[in-house]
């Protein structure tokens, strides 16, 4: 994207990756099918030690401006979840457009360029890899989290980074399933079993348009936690940090305010006791998770206020991740090149004219849901625009 822009407006561009192919995370990305933008993108959907800056370049350039492009090249695309854009066929086309514009632009892409080294002598970039030498009057870093190895994702940014004086946030995995250990590692014999529940971490109260709370799928897995609300919540959960589940969230429309896990029990004259509960636990939940819960420990007796402490608990059940996947399942890589050290209209280092950098590579991390490109396309274009 940056490249396109770029020789658009007449610079003369190389554009150096190491892969043998272009834009293998696009290509796996959305399972195949890109989630490419999301329509109500802000910057309350990203996470950074420095909130305000990405607002800059997510308004200069915005999910329309991307999806013009996608309609130009007659991608047929359409709105999975509230917002998110995704391709009907393939995540080809959108590797297919951004290659089309550079290749308009005369952009020389070079792939396969292995071992990047970076020198700057008196306003000059010189770049030697296995491809041969580069030299520009600028130089733009673009490659990525750390997260997925195996596609390629090196340090490379955060070290060119740190040669040219400027600060990283320690990276680390986010959008990545939690690991559960000691007794609740019990949970993990439920592997497979999904329920909608809503997830949140201390880190992420009061965060972007959900206050921090998703409200989406929870998925069981063989080591601990996934899906998407998971994953959400991963973005802002710090090692320490309990993981809080509500397994019943407020119903919407027509059973509004039945939100209710224990309601039967509570009706006058029904049984209290312990197959009362599992049976009105059953009946919300998958069976498995119901009896994982019930054996976790059933309310303090059968009075009104012991079942409205349980009821209370059900929807605030505290899980303590005791790490998370790790960079191998990691989404993307939250943290990276610390922005109080870039402009944030043009993404060029405070300090050293000429470099700069964009996309994931910088301490800006979108939340699941197209974010993260929306955050490359218009970090990338912002940079386009100044090189
Ligand atoms: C499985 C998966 C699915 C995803 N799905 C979505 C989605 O649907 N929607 C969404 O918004 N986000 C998604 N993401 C996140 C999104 O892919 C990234 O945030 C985005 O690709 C970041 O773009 P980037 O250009 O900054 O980095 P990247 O796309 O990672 O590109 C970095 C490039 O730099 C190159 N590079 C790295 N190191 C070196 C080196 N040492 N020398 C030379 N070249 C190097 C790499 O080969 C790569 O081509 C997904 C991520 C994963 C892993």
């Amino acid at each position: 994207m940056c490249a396109s822009v770029a020789a658009r407006r007449g610079r003369r561009v190389a554009l150096l990756d190491h892969n043998g192919q272009p834009g293998r995370k696009i290509l796996i990305s959305g399972g195949g099918r890109c989630n490419f933008t999301n329509l109500y993108c802000g910057s309350g959907n990203f996470l950074s030690d420095n909130p305000h800056f990405a607002k800059s370049a997510l308004a200069l350039y915005q999910p329309r401006h991307f999806l013009e492009l996608v309609e130009r090249y007659g991608i047929p695309w359409h709105e999975k979840a509230l917002g998110q854009l995704f391709c009907d066929d393939s995540a080809r086309a959108i590797v297919g457009i951004l290659l089309a514009e550079c290749e308009q632009g005369n952009v020389e892409v070079v792939l396969n360029a292995c071992g990047i080294k970076v020198k700057a002598t008196s306003g000059e970039f010189r770049v030697e890899c296995s491809q041969g030498e580069f030299s520009a009057n600028a130089l733009v870093v673009a490659t990525g989290g750390v997260s997925i190895p195996k596609l390629g994702a090196t340090r490379l940014g955060y070290e060119l980074a740190r040669q040219f004086g400027l600060n990283v946030v320690l990276p680390r995995p986010a959008l990545v399933p939690l690991v559960l250990g000691g007794n609740e590692a019990g949970l993990t014999e439920l592997a497979g079993i999904a329920a909608e529940v809503v997830a949140w971490t201390d880190g992420a109260e009061g965060h972007g348009p959900s206050g921090g709370r998703f409200r989406e799928k929870m998925l069981v897995t063989h080591r601990g936690l996934s899906g998407p609300a998971v994953l959400q919540a991963s973005l802002y959960w710090r090692p320490g940090e309990a993981l809080v589940l509500d397994f019943r969230p407020e119903l919407t429309g027509r059973l509004a305010g039945k939100a209710e896990l224990l309601g039967a029990l509570r009706q006058p004259g029904a049984r209290r006791d312990a197959a009362a509960l599992r049976q009105a636990l059953h009946e919300a939940l998958p069976q498995r998770l119901a009896n994982y819960l019930a054996d976790e420990g059933g309310p303090q007796g059968w009075s009104n206020a012991a079942l409205e402490e349980y009821e209370r608990r059900l929807h605030r059940w505290k899980f303590h991740p005791v790490g998370t996947e790790g960079f191998a399942k990691a989404e993307v890589t939250a943290g990276g090149v610390d922005t109080r050290g870039l402009q944030a209209r043009t993404m060029e280092a405070r300090a050293v004219p000429g470099l700069f950098f964009i996309g994931e590579v910088v301490d800006v991390t979108g939340q699941l849901g197209g974010f993260n490109f929306q955050w490359a396309w218009a970090s990338g274009v912002a940079a386009g625009r100044a090189v």
